[in-house]
């Protein structure tokens, strides 16, 4: 009688123990943005970014509970249009050491739209990891009738535990798909269906709390990416001039004087300068300022030796990276190298 009740009382913990298996732990890392933001009417137009906490934003999906352990911290409570450098270096050192050291099995960021771009890209080159690392945000202020916010974090958790988006570099999830940073672009100033994921499309979708992934990014990332941010704590400085008829050499010219390692040019076309900055330019590159031909069209590459002859100059093109992402890529390439052929290959490569 004894070894029946003992059998039983086995079974029925192991019953237990198995209903019970351990879900993903995933870390929530909040940075404000929209998702936070709070409107003083009903109507959406007018509300002020970061204002909600990480807890406010969790407890409006307790949905998510089912897909997860998850939990959360707040790193800044900023609209994205303030992010920097410095958010930039405590983020990917961060989100480091949870998935290297403290062992999650991935992170979703809530984060301003302005900028995800940006962070997904500069993410993208520096965590050292392969588990899923997601970004979300919203159009919609968290108070606001249909707010997108609540969806887009539950889609980019069932992102974060999915198997299938392991490896996938850094991704942003919004509306319903996934978008990875070396492509994704925001393309809309007020609407929901503002992110594209450039020539190539999406990377996937979610539904119905599952992530679906219909192509692999190409480009170098994350394990695979030589830089490495763990001893930085200060970036070489880059700048954007952007490029248009009759323009000025002026904000050239003061990159140059304020001694900026690196500038991008948003260039017209396939990253043509107007003559007046290609003098400061080529000026600038002589004095072992590195610039960057990009372009200010949506789509098409800017590509090496085409109406510029950068051989000559030794500029690089950007090929497949905009002005915000070759920026990004210039200032990390720049903590490596300063030999415009070296930075032209990591501008192949990433
Ligand atoms: N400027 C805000 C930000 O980027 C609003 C854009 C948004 O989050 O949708 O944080």
């Amino acid at each position: 009688m004894k070894l029946i009740k003992l059998f039983a009382t086995l079974a029925l913990t192991l019953a237990v123990c198995l209903s019970l298996e351990a879900k993903p732990k995933i870390r929530i890392i909040a940075t404000g943005g929209t998702i936070a933001g709070v409107s003083s009417t009903s109507a959406s137009s007018a509300y002020t970014a970061g204002q909600v906490g990480i807890q406010t934003l969790l407890d409006a999906v307790p949905q998510i509970l089912n897909l997860a352990e998850v939990d959360g911290e707040q790193l800044v409570n900023i609209g994205s249009q303030d992010m920097n450098d410095e958010v930039w270096l405590k983020l990917a050192k961060r989100v480091n050491q949870l998935l290297n050291e403290e062992g999650y099995d991935g992170v979703v960021i809530t984060h301003g739209t302005d900028t995800m771009e940006e962070t997904a890209y500069f993410l993208n080159l520096t965590v050292k990891s392969d588990k899923p690392v997601v970004l979300a945000g919203s159009m919609r202020p968290s108070n606001a009738i249909s707010a997108d916010g609540p969806a887009n974090l539950y889609n980019a958790v069932a992102a974060a535990v999915s198997p299938a988006c392991k490896g996938m570099g850094v991704l942003c999830c919004m509306n319903n798909q996934l978008l990875d940073a070396k492509t994704v672009i925001k393309t809309h100033t007020i609407d929901c269906d503002t992110f594209e994921g450039g020539p190539s499309g999406i990377i996937g979708y979610v539904y119905n709390g599952e992530a679906y992934i219909l192509q692999t990014p190409n480009n170098k990332h994350t394990v695979n990416s030589i830089f490495d941010v763990s001893k930085i704590t200060k970036f070489p400085k880059v700048g954007i001039v952007y490029g248009y008829a009759n323009a000025s050499p002026l904000p050239m010219q003061a990159f140059v004087d304020a001694n900026f390692d690196g500038i991008v040019l948003a260039g017209v076309g396939d990253g043509n300068f107007y003559k007046d900055v290609f003098e400061v330019a080529v000026k600038a590159q002589n004095q072992g300022i590195q610039i960057v031909r990009s372009s200010r069209c949506p789509t098409g590459p800017t590509c090496l030796n085409s109406e510029v002859d950068d051989e000559k100059y030794h500029f690089v093109a950007s090929l497949s990276h905009n002005p915000q992402k070759a920026r990004i890529l210039l200032m990390l390439a720049l903590t490596k190298t300063h030999d415009w052929q070296e930075i032209q290959q990591f501008f192949k490569e990433y």
